[in-house]
């Protein structure tokens, strides 16, 4: 899709086919680049974070009864639903002013040889190394984000995922927000179906909140958890052994402890405890804390 038009009526979408496909909404739900974000928010390209990751996929079955450590993928571990597909993340996430990946542009998927992944790691002791040795083609990512913003919605046109809340993926979050937007969404035209306009503001003015807080909560990680050193490292260090285990589940009630749809989602003036997501069935269920 290229870009898109629209009148009081309809709105249409033009394909680089030179099709032109018409309907009563567009959903930009078309990623990081987003061609529909360009004009909804016009706010120019992602930033580019400085963050670099590496990722492989460990497939050996035979590595499926052993602890994490000794299979070697104990850090950045991505557990996926099958167990012979259980993927190993090791995410080399470096802030900038660390001199080991200062990334400057962006990069999706390129392929990359162990012995570069390697390079990194030196420091690591040896059985954490063993992580890059388990993994089969790696590949590298530099990671890009958006700054928070309102400007969701023009029109019969919305945004929805990465076009919307693109955050740092050192928080795991990406992918979570999207599916969370289209429940809400889903939720939101069940709910108004003659009335598209108040359905997406009502769909923008509950996501926002808590998307922009992942935005940000997913910088502020990447910065001041992962990689810091000296005073900055003892200064997480000090915070992060302070809290107890009960801590850190209340902390994050509001990202882990629910739907993401229900009261405390991020600000419960937003969304009535009683909200039924007719579509899906779902309910939301209330953070214990
Ligand atoms: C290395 C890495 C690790 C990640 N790990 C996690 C994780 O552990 N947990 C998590 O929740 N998230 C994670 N994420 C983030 C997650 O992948 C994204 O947030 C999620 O895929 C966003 O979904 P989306 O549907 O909004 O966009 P996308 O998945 O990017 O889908 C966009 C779609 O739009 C299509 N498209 C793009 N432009 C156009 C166009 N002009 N016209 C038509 N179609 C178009 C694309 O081909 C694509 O199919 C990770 C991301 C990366 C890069």
């Amino acid at each position: 899709m290229i870009s898109y038009d629209q009148d009081g009526a309809s709105v249409t979408a033009r394909l680089a086919s030179g099709e032109k496909v018409t309907g009563s909404l567009l959903i930009g739900a078309d990623g990081l680049w987003s061609n529909i974000r360009k004009q909804v928010t016009a706010d120019g390209p992602p930033r580019v974070s400085g963050h670099t990751t590496y990722r492989s996929v460990n497939s050996d079955r035979a590595d499926a009864g052993r602890s994490a450590l000794e299979r070697g993928d104990a850090v950045g571990r991505t557990e996926m639903p099958h167990r012979a597909l259980s993927a190993v993340g090791l995410e080399g996430v470096q802030p900038r002013r660390h001199l080991y990946n200062d990334a400057g542009e962006p990069v999706a998927g390129q392929p990359v040889s162990e012995q570069e992944v390697m390079k990194g790691f030196a420091h690591l002791h040896e059985r954490a190394r063993n992580i890059i040795r388990h993994g089969k083609n790696w590949k590298l990512w530099v990671l890009c984000d958006r700054d928070p913003t309102e400007r969701w919605i023009d029109g019969r046109v919305a945004l929805l995922g990465d076009a919307a809340t693109r955050c740092c993926n050192i928080f795991a979050q990406g992918a979570c927000q999207a599916m969370e937007d289209a429940v809400c969404l889903s939720h939101m035209l069940g709910s108004h179906p003659d009335e598209f306009a108040t359905a997406l503001e009502k769909y923008r003015r509950q996501r926002f909140p808590r998307t922009a807080r992942v935005q940000l909560l997913s910088r502020a990680i990447g910065e001041h958890i992962y990689h810091p050193s000296g005073e900055h490292a003892r200064l997480r260090n000090a915070i992060m052994s302070a809290k107890s285990s009960e801590d850190w589940y209340r902390d994050l009630a509001w990202l882990y402890g629910g739907t993401g749809l229900g009261v405390n989602s991020s600000c419960p003036a937003l969304c009535p405890p009683s909200l039924k997501l007719r579509r899906t069935g779902i309910e939301p269920v209330e953070a214990s804390a």
